[in-house]
């Protein structure tokens, strides 16, 4: 009971109406609440229960992953596959020479990105009910995360998957180079997002701020899946390549339909909604890249390594690196926007 009136009170700090104030049912975290319940920003598409505390306790957050809300499998669907990657370079590096054999490193970085961006994912999901800054501020982190991850899969595509046919072009040189600015530029433009009004011009440099570099980073597989020279198109490989379109492609209608939750509303609500099923498709369609790259690492040996392309570890690790730090510069830039942004929708 003593619980239930600091959570009323806190609802008051936070100038939420107390129109919100009634809770459904009661998980370790603390209570749960319907979406009449919680302030309309904190609001998903469709969504009807399972609703957290809009400012939960980091404690609560963290005990909230064991409850029934929401969020709970947004959490599980991505932390669960970071260990799985973890546990897949913890084997590689016992199998493989990182510490010395060039021709690794861009694998290495690869399974970096691999690692960190479901784990950013994971722990955005769970911390994102602590203010209304931490929201915008776990979301910045999320968009940083996937900024590194697609860069990561360029360094290994360019590495290991390349077709042929470009190895030698001007696109072949500079298709790191490319995909490095896109990688910086992505950030910036779907954290300036946050700061915007909803509009269809904000869902369109949203959307776009990471569909275009990932149109940009696939060209290279989509030519090699469609003009494969004899040798390309008897690679193991080139399953998995396809089918890690079929994945993304999924994701990407899961994502945009709110499908099932839409045609089923409350039904879903915690077990099977759209943003569920758009991470574990995700995260299929990772896998397959992986497969597929480390597939094309073996496969492709002696071809590339006449004419290895990341001589040095500052070439792949060390890119990857560099974006990573700078994004962590970009982020803390826009969180520091944030609190006056905070304030000023709040006074709106
Ligand atoms: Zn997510």
């Amino acid at each position: 009971m003593i619980k239930c009136r600091r959570d009323i009170i806190n609802f008051h700090k936070s100038q939420v109406s107390t129109t919100y104030i009634s809770m459904s049912s009661r998980g370790l975290s603390g209570p749960i609440y319907t979406v009449h319940q919680v302030p309309e920003h904190f609001h998903e598409h469709f969504i009807i229960r399972g609703y957290r505390h809009p400012n939960s306790t980091a404690k609560q957050c963290l005990l909230s992953v064991f409850d029934a809300t929401n969020e709970t499998l947004n959490f599980w669907t991505h932390f669960l596959p970071s260990c799985y990657f973890l546990w897949v370079l913890k084997g590689l590096s016992e199998t493989l020479d990182f510490k010395n054999d060039p021709y690794t490193w861009p694998l290495l970085a690869y399974m970096f990105g691999a690692v960190i961006f479901p784990l950013a994912s994971a722990t955005a999901h769970t911390f994102n009910t602590m203010s209304d800054e931490m929201r915008h501020f776990c979301f910045f982190l999320d968009y940083g995360a996937l900024s590194v991850f697609s860069l990561g899969g360029v360094i290994a595509y360019r590495a290991y998957s390349f077709p042929s046919a470009f190895v030698d072009t001007w696109f072949g040189h500079n298709f790191v180079r490319i995909a490095t600015i896109n990688s910086l530029v992505s950030i910036i433009f779907s954290c300036q997002t946050r700061f915007m009004k909803l509009s269809f011009f904000r869902t369109f440099i949203r959307l776009g701020s990471f569909g275009f570099p990932y149109l940009y980073n696939s060209l290279p597989i989509m030519y090699r899946l469609m003009f494969c020279s004899p040798e390309e198109c008897a690679l193991p490989s080139q399953y998995q390549h396809a089918r890690q379109f079929i994945f993304a492609f999924s994701a990407a209608v899961l994502f945009a339909t709110h499908f099932p939750e839409r045609f089923y509303p409350a039904k879903f609500d915690i077990f099977g909604h759209s943003h569920q099923l758009f991470h574990v498709a995700s995260i299929l369609g990772t896998m397959d890249q992986m497969q597929a790259i480390l597939h094309d690492m073996v496969d492709r040996r002696a071809l590339l390594q006449d004419s290895w392309w990341f001589p040095s570890l500052s070439d792949s690790v060390g890119v990857l690196g560099a974006v990573m730090a700078i994004n962590v510069i970009t982020i803390g830039l826009f969180s520091l926007r944030l609190r006056n942004f905070v304030k000023s929708t709040k006074s709106s």
